[in-house]
């Protein structure tokens, strides 16, 4: 490869300068191999958060930083049907994993989905599947592919193996004020998802306070960047994350609140249409539906039949996870001892809520990381969380604190009461898709 100097490629970001393709991979190679520093990476990371970067230079440097790390290949595997799959910017209480990709399975397509640790205050769906025993959540990627190709999906932990650059990118952006940077969220997204071999994506970008994007302003530009950049067909939601979603937010709990979603014993109307949104986006993507009608009664067909149940317990028990999962899920989902309700002083309506706090409230609990090496305890957390513009009172809890002892109850519980907001009007009720792209 061409010899560059490092610094003389930074200049010319911080120049305003477009770089060339074999810039862009000098560099990345650079940061794989050790060659380029911490120092150069964030001053490289500060002059794109200022210059930005043109669709060209977004979509070289997604490839430079795809082929850092492995790359699935599922030419010898004979699917028949697509490869697909869906990212989430992140949000509180989103387990739109645990039913998007055994829906997917069920309605004919192929879902292997890598996913994150919960980062700042959003859960991570890698840790949330820790939670059920025996899962592997890091297998190798023989085992990752036949998987998928046997049950139509596979839910997996990130690892250093995929888009390997990313990693020393994204530890520097967090330090240095440059996670903000659209060209590197474009990048850093894509890289990661693309490795796997995808035919098609669905982007779940988030809004509100308790996202990543907290104003609609910035998820459009996330949502804009990675759909021109993706070389594969690739759709972006925008959804709703000013609650929690759902009624559950934390591990087990969450684990609990998606089973009973695939079964039909309890199904929150609002993260329904979010499932309908994304899985109809991704089924249409990838030529399953002709359109978004064709595809949501394919997908309550799925529900309804009871195949993606089956799916999700075919894919626990090949990753290793129990066998009779779904049937004796209460054995095998450790509760935490203590469960109490927790109920407003005065009564009125849910207004609103800091969805924010609350994802900081869970790591308190013990149910996140202060730091990378913190053990989580899946246990913790909330279930039967209240939705915006449900009228509380004495006899209608806020929501039920999942707690390892009292005194996490007790702070938990103040916590919740002041990321909350009541009053006597109910507040205007709106959808949870606010644009699709
Ligand atoms: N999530 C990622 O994986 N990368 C980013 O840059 C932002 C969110």
């Amino acid at each position: 490869m061409t010899p560059f100097l490092p610094q003389e490629i930074i200049r010319n970001k911080r120049d305003g300068k477009t770089l060339s393709d074999v810039e862009i991979e000098f560099f990345v190679k650079g940061i794989s191999d050790d060659s380029i520093s911490e120092g150069q990476i964030a001053a490289f990371a500060m002059a794109v958060y200022f210059q930005g970067m043109s669709v060209a230079e977004r979509r070289t440097l997604t490839q430079a930083m795809m082929h850092s790390g492995h790359v699935m290949d599922w030419s010898g595997f004979d699917l028949n049907g697509p490869v697909l799959d869906k990212h989430s910017t992140g949000g509180v209480g989103d387990k739109i994993s645990f039913m998007l990709a055994p829906i997917m399975a069920a309605c004919g397509a192929y879902v292997p989905m890598i996913c994150g640790r919960g980062l700042g205050h959003t859960g991570g769906t890698f840790d949330k599947f820790e939670a059920i025993p025996g899962y592997n959540t890091t297998p190798d990627f023989k085992t990752f592919q036949q998987v998928t190709a046997q049950v139509g999906c596979a839910v997996i932990g990130q690892t250093p193996a995929i888009a390997t650059a990313d990693r020393r990118v994204y530890a520097t952006r967090d330090i240095t004020a440059t996670v903000e940077a659209v060209p590197l969220i474009t990048a850093s997204i894509l890289s990661k998802k693309l490795a796997a071999g995808l035919e098609g994506l669905v982007m779940d970008i988030k809004v509100g306070n308790g996202a990543f994007a907290e104003t609609l302003d910035f998820a459009e530009q996330i949502a804009e960047s990675i759909v021109t950049v993706s070389p594969i067909p690739t759709a972006a939601v925008l959804t709703d994350m000013n609650q929690v979603l759902g009624h559950a937010a934390g591990h087990v709990t969450e684990v609990k609140e998606s089973l009973d979603y695939l079964s039909g014993a309890a199904r929150d109307p609002l993260m329904h249409e979010v499932v309908l949104a994304l899985c109809g986006r991704l089924l249409c993507l990838g030529g399953l539906a002709s359109h978004q009608k064709a595809a949501e009664q394919q997908i309550e067909q799925a529900l309804a039949s009871g195949l993606a149940m089956e799916k999700f317990a075919q894919m626990v028990s090949a990753l290793g996870g129990p066998t009779d999962f779904i049937e004796r899920t209460n054995h095998y989902l450790t509760a935490a001892p203590i469960q109490a309700d927790v109920y407003v002083e005065t009564p009125g309506y849910l207004q609103s809520m800091n969805s924010r706090a609350i994802g900081l409230s869970i790591i308190e609990l013990g149910g996140g990381r202060r730091v990378a090496s913190d053990a989580i305890d899946h246990r913790v957390g909330y279930a039967n969380f209240a939705k915006v513009g449900d009228f509380l009172d004495a006899h209608r809890p806020l929501a039920t604190i999942h707690a390892a002892d009292q005194a996490g109850f007790e702070r938990a519980k103040a916590q919740l009461l002041s990321a909350i907001h009541i009053a006597d009007g109910a507040p205007k009720s709106s959808g949870m898709v606010i644009k699709n792209l």
